[in-house]
């Protein structure tokens, strides 16, 4: 695939790989394994497996590396592999290259999964762990020590929207010696700029904006070739997280539309911002696409887009943000993002139930919070639909 296309003819036709039959829609290999023609052939290609020389779908699969090869084009990434589940590919991202001895430094405003591989499982099997506030640069720079191996965050954390500094953080840890591994679901594989910023390692929660349409879970992990065919690959193939080639079919047709989505999801979101903005009950509009946000510059410098989602606060808390929930008509409740339809969240009550008061207090996830997933309705409708809910308040 020339490299100059740009991103919509990616996402079309590249990674295709087309079988004797020359099918125009890329093909299902929904297959566990592949044949050999001889005994002797078996044995080499045990041996010394080459490119798109499947042995086992743990292993490869080809329309599961039709899927890894699209997803590398889009991010600008040299290789990519692709996992069973986001969570699959951070989890393979960060074990993949630790070990015991070994120090890590996390932003602390992380989704809850990645928050319990970094603070329960990791340090069980000696690794320590370091969180920082993650916008402040200080706070960084000092929790980096001789043994620290990695640095991660979310790019733009959920679901208060806060955006690291990239080329800073990424400056500190290089200059510790340390690898960046960066979860960027909030920023979307179409507005990010992660790579160009030094960035090593990016993953992906596919079940979001990459699907696009709530179907099906995967993940991906992108980075240097070495990286990801010398540890990754080894890890991830021995302990079983590969992506189903039929979850990989599903992921290779979101793809083909993903930036007309995104880009549409990201306009209506910014409309929305700024109806709710003028809202009496609303206390505080968080959306980098906002003038008024403290991080729009920011946004401006480290993004190429502000994202689908849109986070607020009622004044009158969690009485006023559930009966705002229930008065939705389009919007549904429910705990996706990046979908076609548009979905709104409680964090306090649903996603972030788990956490301590201290622990809410701190990542400020208070009672009147909600998160707003924008999909692909028309916008007007969403306006009205948000604004007659608003109104019954
Ligand atoms: C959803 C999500 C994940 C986990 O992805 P799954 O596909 O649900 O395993 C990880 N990080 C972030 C930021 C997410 O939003």
């Amino acid at each position: 695939m020339n490299k100059h296309y740009h991103n919509r003819t990616k996402m079309v036709h590249g990674g295709t790989r087309r079988s004797q039959y020359g099918e125009v829609s890329e093909a299902l290999f929904m297959t566990q394994g592949y044949i050999y023609e001889t005994a002797e052939n078996a044995e080499t290609r045990f041996l010394e497996s080459r490119d798109d020389d499947f042995i086992y779908s743990r292993y490869g699969n080809p329309t599961v590396a039709m899927f890894e090869d699209r997803m590398a084009l889009l991010e600008g990434a040299e290789d990519c592999f692709a996992t069973a589940s986001g969570m699959a590919a951070v989890n393979g991202a960060l074990v993949s290259c630790l070990k015991a001895g070994d120090h890590v430094v996390a932003s602390r405003a992380l989704f809850g999964s990645c928050l319990y591989i970094l603070e329960e499982i990791l340090p069980r099997f000696g690794v320590e762990v370091t969180f920082v506030n993650g916008l402040d640069l200080a706070a960084w720079e000092c929790a980096f020590k001789s043994n620290t191996k990695v640095c991660f965050f979310e790019s733009i954390s959920n679901p208060n929207l806060e955006l690291v500094d990239i080329p800073k953080v990424v400056e500190i840890a290089h200059s510790h010696g340390a690898l960046v591994i960066v979860d960027n679901v909030f920023t979307t594989p179409v507005f990010s700029k992660a790579f160009e910023f030094g960035v090593d390692v990016v993953v992906y929660s596919a079940t979001k904006h990459i699907d696009g349409q709530g179907r099906a879970l995967g993940g991906v992990i992108l980075g240097k070739k070495e990286f990801i065919r010398k540890k990754v690959e080894p890890y991830m193939k021995h302990t079983g997280g590969a992506m189903s080639p039929f979850n990989a079919w599903v992921m290779l047709k979101g793809l083909e539309t993903i930036e007309l989505r995104v880009k549409a999801q990201a306009k209506s979101a910014l409309k929305i911002s700024q109806i709710l903005e003028k809202s009496p009950h609303i206390k505080k509009v968080i959306y980098p696409g906002l003038p008024s946000s403290k991080q729009h510059n920011l946004a401006n410098e480290i993004i190429s887009g502000y994202g689908t989602v849109i986070t607020f606060e009622f004044v009158k808390g969690k009485a006023a943000a559930f009966k705002f929930l229930n008065k939705l008509e389009i919007v549904i409740i429910s705990n996706n993002l990046g979908d076609a339809k548009s979905i709104a969240t409680h964090p306090a009550t649903t996603t972030h139930q788990r956490l301590t008061e201290k622990q809410k207090d701190d990542l400020q996830i208070s009672e009147g919070l909600i998160r707003l997933s924008v999909g692909l309705e028309d916008t007007d409708d969403l306006i009205n639909d948000v604004s007659s809910a608003l109104r019954t308040l």
